[in-house]
């Protein structure tokens, strides 16, 4: 069984979070080794799972979407005033 760049990029979600078996993991290595395409996918939901973990490990979800939002009014403000 190979997977087809669908079913790969299907997997890499799973893939990033440990949840696939081990012929599984072959499956998806072998085909990103070999495919920009999905290594691109790949890339991209690495990324964006690393800056979850990282935003999550230093202040809950409620305090960054408060400090989001400050940020996005201090902006706002600064944009007004200028
Ligand atoms: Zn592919």
């Amino acid at each position: 069984m190979t997977f087809d760049c669908q079913e790969t990029k299907r997997h890499v979600h799973e893939f990033l979070h440990n949840e696939l078996s081990e012929a599984e993991i072959k499956e998806v290595t072998a085909h990103l080794a070999n495919c920009d395409s999905c290594e691109t996918d790949y890339d991209l939901e690495h990324f964006v799972n690393n800056s979850i973990q990282d935003a999550c490990s230093e202040v809950p979800p409620q305090e960054l979407a408060e400090k989001v939002l400050a940020n996005i009014r201090s902006m706002q403000a600064g944009i007004d005033h200028a």
